[in-house]
């Protein structure tokens, strides 16, 4: 079977720096808000091309926690609206609700799954406070327009960009697009921890202290608490952990562009649709995307052939139960990627004769 993502594999690369990261704070003696995390935070920020970056618990977190800092700096209240496309993954959505705010659902752009920026203008109420940009699957979303609007009804932008570490839009990288942004390192993000973490980066000074006392108990000095904060703190090991394989993403991200490319060229069959690439140095391939009518089928196909492959997502956010105040709304274009689409194994390991295989079964298809 060729596994759709072998975390094994993948951490294996790194393993001897791993152990000896893990012995490194093991014998610190120091596990919580250290060293190690306070040196990943520099680097990440330094990587990223932003000012701050505050390690949290997860992705899921550092979203969460955005919202929440600006409702303690007084830019959002309760009941504010928040504009986020409607195929994104749930945590996104439930970042916003776990707030109070409001999210308004805007359908993707069907070539690029991304936000589409041309829905955004008559969606924007007085209500309206921030879009959350949702940089899915690797690839940025086309900043410049949604920049624009946020400009003209002052507006702030939140990037989630927990699939796009190291994406890059017009030579500036996911992180450092908007306001604030949020990063997953859950272990098979291109980034990923051995366990969950997540970190926010901004330029906004103001922010970065609050979200830095938030995830503390929303303390900035121990047993003094300015905010009724969260326990929400990137471990040390965790931290460590990121260090060694924070080195090596660029790497891992030009192995993904490989595998992406000879996917794009050798993949034929009129009955797949391939995934659209603004520009092929921004996008970091995540996840690639196929999209077919045919798509259990495909997938069914595929497995009897020894290809893993995933579903992102089988259920959109407006169909859970979760969110059954919103079962009834129809989102045709959001409906349909969710019925459509299937990715196909990509991450730095997976050997050429492996991709060659898999782009063999789907051109008989
Ligand atoms: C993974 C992911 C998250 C959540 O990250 P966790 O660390 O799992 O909480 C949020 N948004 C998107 C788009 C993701 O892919």
């Amino acid at each position: 079977m060729i596994p759709f993502l072998d975390l094994k594999q993948i951490n294996n690369q790194y393993k001897d720096e791993l152990i000896s990261a893990c012995k490194r704070v093991i014998e610190s003696g120091w596990y919580i808000l250290g060293e190690e995390v306070e040196k990943f935070e520099k680097e990440f920020a330094s990587y990223c091309g932003t000012d701050f970056c505050i390690g949290v618990n997860s992705g899921l977190d550092a979203l969460t926690l955005i919202m929440r800092g600006y409702k303690e700096l007084g830019v959002f209240e309760e009941g504010d609206e928040i504009i986020v496309p409607a195929n994104t993954y749930i945590a996104s959505i439930l970042a916003i609700t776990e707030n109070r705010l409001k999210p308004v659902l805007i359908e993707p752009d069907l070539r690029t799954y991304l936000i589409d920026s041309e829905q955004i203008e008559n969606k924007i109420t007085d209500k309206t406070k921030a879009i959350m940009v949702v940089h899915l699957y690797g690839q940025t979303c086309e900043m410049e327009p949604i920049s624009e609007i946020a400009k003209n009804y002052n507006l702030k932008i939140i990037e989630d960009s927990a699939q796009a570490h190291g994406a890059f839009y017009k030579g500036k990288r996911a992180g450092n697009l908007g306001d604030a942004s949020g990063f997953s390192f859950y272990p098979g993000k291109n980034l990923g921890a051995l366990g969950d973490g997540g970190a926010v980066t901004t330029n906004d000074k103001e922010l970065a202290e609050i979200l830095r006392a938030l995830r503390n108990y929303g303390s900035q000095k121990k047993y003094e608490n300015l905010y009724k904060g969260v326990n929400s703190r990137l471990d040390e090991i965790q931290a460590a952990m990121l260090r060694v394989k924070l080195k090596y993403l660029d790497d891992e991200i030009e192995k993904r562009r490989k595998i992406a490319e000879f996917y794009l060229e050798n993949i034929k069959n009129p009955r797949i649709v391939l995934p659209f690439v603004r520009k092929k140095e921004e996008h970091v391939w995540h996840l690639f995307v196929i999209r077919t009518e045919n798509r259990d089928k495909l997938q069914r196909y595929l497995y009897d052939r020894g290809i893993q492959t995933m579903i992102h997502y089988p259920i959109p956010p407006h169909k859970q139960k979760a969110y059954q105040e919103w079962n009834n709304i129809f989102l045709p274009v959001t409906e349909k990627i969710h019925r459509e689409v299937l990715s196909i194994p990509i991450y730095g390991s997976l050997s050429l004769d492996k991709v060659k295989y898999i782009v063999d079964a789907i051109n008989r298809f």
